[in-house]
């Protein structure tokens, strides 16, 4: 007799069961708890309390003295939101245990009128105060559900991350249930050796201690342990990607012979910094040698990362192999394949550029040029990576602007050569947290110098009331034969807004600067008619442009010293930053305006002051991630890599410095995992990520 899947599931729960097979679960909690990630038995072990309250702090209500910070267990007794005199709203409710009663009042949180009720278990923790009796002003609370029995023994009680609907006992019952039935079979995941170096728990008393701990060092430890096995494995995985890169894929050895780069560099017009020798130097051993080059090039805006990518893509040339850049937008291929063509004609080297708006005529000539090798170098979009684009032989792939691409698009374009070299670029500085997580298995170069006689941008916080003034300065610019940008931010919500606003920016700025050519270019343009206009403005047809963030990423006009930005507490400082980098390109002072009243800023000033104060990308990249925490700036799934559920970057990096060093160690030792001690990370990998085949390629 065959059982239901449910009926085997509930017979022998194994860790993937989905939780809703729980006793006490069902499908409607389970709905719920798949809303904070957890579908599994197994996720559900490993669903980590965000804080925990210490019931041995509890008292009995009769005890409490003002001043007190106290836990305490009762029931409500009565309930109920009502205004005060001073208009205030407030919900209180009295609350009772065995020994007496308590008042306790929460202001502003209309939310909880009808959170409340009669005869319900209320945890309460907060400080004691008096006011005609006993109470708690804004306490923390934790309500339990109806059916819920106060029966856990422990005094620490952990508080999961909940979410609407479900009640921490909830999680606590079900938690409860999955250890009795599945403790006993989590796998050990961590080595003798490591758990011994760091002295950690094992995995079973780990999750005990998480869940159930009998204090709050034995939490604390086994939550350490849990974020170091999660970090663990995420550099795991980047190291065993590393080393597939750099071994089982073989690569081609091209090494530079100087027929092209030797002319290149007597033509180019200007000398390369310390940093940019140093960096080819880099680029250039890793083309030489049987491996693949998989290297990373950070460098803040125009730190010169082009002029470092042609040489590259030449010493490719030189070895009668082709070479391809890829940039994010039209614009910037554009810019790429005007600024320099020219040059690369002048020592015979025949160049293309293809992108969406590419006519077909022409098209159909690039492709086959592409295809049987006399055109040796493309600039373009993602138009290259379109089927139908087949290469002679293509010898190196260089990515401008990483972070615009996802790993797919990166692949996608690789596997048009046999085992190509790869440069991603990216002049979006990010902490060396967050580099080691989403590049750690790439290897790096840091441009770390700006070409000489650049002078830092001098930024400025105006008030709106002072706009004629930043006109009429922005005008002795112009007439000074210089150029300028006037931003408004994308309204993302509408594009109605959008075009308004920026319509309205144009019309006000036209009017400002009655002698000056103003231009317009915003998003819902046509990529023709936008790229039309930057055109202009490149050549010097326009001298001011106002533009919405369209012009963020690389477009460089060395002539605009001038860039006033519209709400700037709308954009993020990484976005601040590449908006600035777009001016101070060349030697002349430039200038940056944020125009907003102080007062209407709120929040976003401290960041805009910070701005003000630096130019430095790596600073403002290090300030951005603890002002906005990194799990937003990590999108780990855009590069392909499991999600962090434990682990805070900002938080854990030391852990994390850890688990990298013992990660690529433990690669470097045993690539295969095919040594006894490491049997158990060979099969924790597998069970991890199975089915996640483009995380995992072991043999
Ligand atoms: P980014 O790193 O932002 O892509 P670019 O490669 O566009 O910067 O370079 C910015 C500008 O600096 C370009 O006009 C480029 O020609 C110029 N440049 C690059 N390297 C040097 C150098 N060593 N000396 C002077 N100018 C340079
Ligand atoms: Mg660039």
């Amino acid at each position: 007799m065959g059982m239901t899947l449910g009926e085997r599931w509930a017979e022998g729960a194994e860790l993937d069961t989905p939780v809703q097979y729980l006793k006490g679960i069902g499908p409607k909690r389970a709905e719920l708890l798949a809303k904070v990630g957890v579908e599994t038995i197994g996720q559900l072990l490993f669903f980590v309390p965000r804080r925990y309250l210490d019931r041995s702090q509890m008292m009995a209500i009769r005890d409490l003295r003002p001043g007190d910070e106290a836990t305490v267990l009762g029931r409500v007794v009565t309930a109920g939101a009502r205004r005060l005199k001073s208009y205030k709203q407030v919900v209180s409710a009295m609350v009772r245990d065995e020994s007496g009663m308590i008042e306790a009042l929460w202001f502003n949180r209309p939310d909880l009128a009808e959170r409340f009720h009669a005869n319900q278990e209320i945890l309460l923790s907060g400080q004691v105060t008096r006011y005609r009796g006993m109470q708690f002003v804004n306490p923390m609370f934790e309500l339990a559900d109806d059916e819920a029995e106060f029966s856990f023994a422990n005094t620490i009680i952990p508080v999961y991350p909940l979410t609407e609907g479900l009640s921490m006992w909830t999680i606590r019952r079900a938690v409860a249930t999955a250890m009795e039935k599945c403790l006993a079979t989590v796998p050990e995941s961590l080595t003798p050796g490591i758990i011994e170096h760091y002295q950690f728990p094992g995995i079973r008393d780990a999750l005990q201690a998480i869940h159930f701990p009998k204090d709050i060092e034995s939490a604390l430890r086994a939550r350490e342990r849990l974020i170091y096995d999660e970090l663990f494995y995420f550099q795991l995985l980047l190291a065993l990607r590393h080393r597939e890169y750099v071994s089982s894929r073989k690569g081609t050895n091209l090494a530079e012979t100087g027929t092209l780069t030797g002319p290149f560099m007597e033509k180019l017009h200007f000398k390369l910094t310390k940093a940019q020798v140093r960096v080819l130097d880099e680029i250039r051993q890793d083309m030489a040698s049987e491996r693949c080059m998989n290297r990373l090039l950070q460098g803040d805006v125009g730190s010169g990362k082009t002029v470092v990518a042609l040489y590259a893509m030449l010493v490719a040339c030189e070895n009668s192999a082709q070479a391809a850049m890829m940039a994010p937008t039209e614009i910037l291929a554009e810019q790429h394949y005007q600024g320099w063509h020219e040059r690369l004609a002048a020592i015979g080297v025949k160049t293309a550029i293809l992108t969406g708006s590419t006519k077909a005529a022409e098209r159909r000539e690039i492709l086959a040029g592409l295809e049987s090798g006399e055109v040796r170098m493309v600039f373009g979009t993602h138009a290259l990576i379109e089927e139908g684009v087949t290469f002679h032989r293509l010898g190196l792939v260089v990515v401008d602007e990483q972070h615009r691409f996802g790993v797919r698009q990166r692949a996608a374009l690789l596997n048009k050569g046999v085992n190509p070299d790869f440069l991603v670029m990216t002049a979006t500085p990010i902490p060396r947290t967050l580099a080691m997580t989403l590049y750690g298995d790439l290897d790096a170069s840091v441009l770390d110098e700006k070409p000489p006689g650049r002078r830092p941008v001098v930024t400025k916080l105006m008030s709106g009331l002072e706009r004629d003034s930043v006109y009429l300065a922005t005008a002795k610019h112009l007439d000074a034969g210089e150029q300028a940008f006037v931003v408004c931010p994308l309204i993302e919500e509408s594009e109605k807004l959008d075009l308004a606003s920026a319509v309205k920016t144009y019309e006000q700025t036209k009017a400002a600067l009655p002698k000056h050519r103003v231009g317009l270019v915003h998003g819902r343009m046509k990529s023709d008619e936008r790229n039309e206009l930057m055109e202009k403005f490149r050549k010097k047809e326009l001298d001011l442009l106002v533009a919405t963030s369209v012009i963020e990423v690389g477009v460089d006009v060395p002539d605009a010293t001038v860039m006033v930005i519209e709400h700037p507490e709308r954009f993020g400082l990484a976005q601040l930053h590449q908006l600035r980098g777009r001016i101070g390109r060349g030697s002349r002072q430039s200038f940056c305006i944020l125009l907003a009243p102080r007062a209407a800023l709120g929040d976003a000033l401290e960041r805009l002051e910070f701005f003000v104060s630096t130019n430095d990308g790596f600073e403002l990249a290090e300030k951005d991630m603890e002002l906005r925490g990194a799990g937003e700036l990590l999108g780990t799934r855009q590069h392909g890599l499991p999600d962090l559920r434990i682990a805070e970057l900002g938080r854990d990096r030391k852990i994390l410095r850890q688990a990298r060093k013992d990660a690529f160690r433990l690669v470097a030792l045993d690539p295969e995992l095919k040594q006894p001690q490491n049997v158990c990370i060979r099969r924790t990998l597998l069970t991890r990520y199975e089915g996640r085949s483009e995380l995992l390629r072991v043999g």
